[in-house]
C-alpha cells in the first residue's frame, strides 16, 4: 500500500506568498513539487513548513478518544 506524501506549505518571506502543496499520491509530479523562486517577487527565500505532524497528532489523538481503530 503506497505512502501519500505528506502535504506541506511553502511560504514566501519576502512577499508572503504561501501555497499548500498535498499531493494525493505516491507518484511526484512536477506541480507537486514547490519553486525554487516565489512566483510573485521572484526571490529566492523560500520557507517549506510541514504541519502534517501536527495534524497527524491531532489525529490520532482524535482517534484515539472516539476509540475509532
Ligand atoms: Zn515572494
Amino acid at each position: 500500500m503506497p505512502v501519500p506524501p505528506r502535504p506541506y506549505s511553502v511560504r514566501c518571506l519576502e512577499c508572503g506568498w504561501k501555497k499548500t502543496y498535498a499531493p494525493t499520491s505516491d507518484v511526484l509530479r512536477p506541480e507537486d513539487l514547490p519553486p525554487t523562486l516565489c512566483p510573485l517577487c521572484r526571490s529566492p527565500k523560500l520557507q517549506s513548513e510541514s504541519k502534517s505532524d501536527l495534524v497527524d497528532s491531532i489525529r490520532q489523538t482524535l482517534k484515539r478518544i472516539l476509540g475509532d481503530g
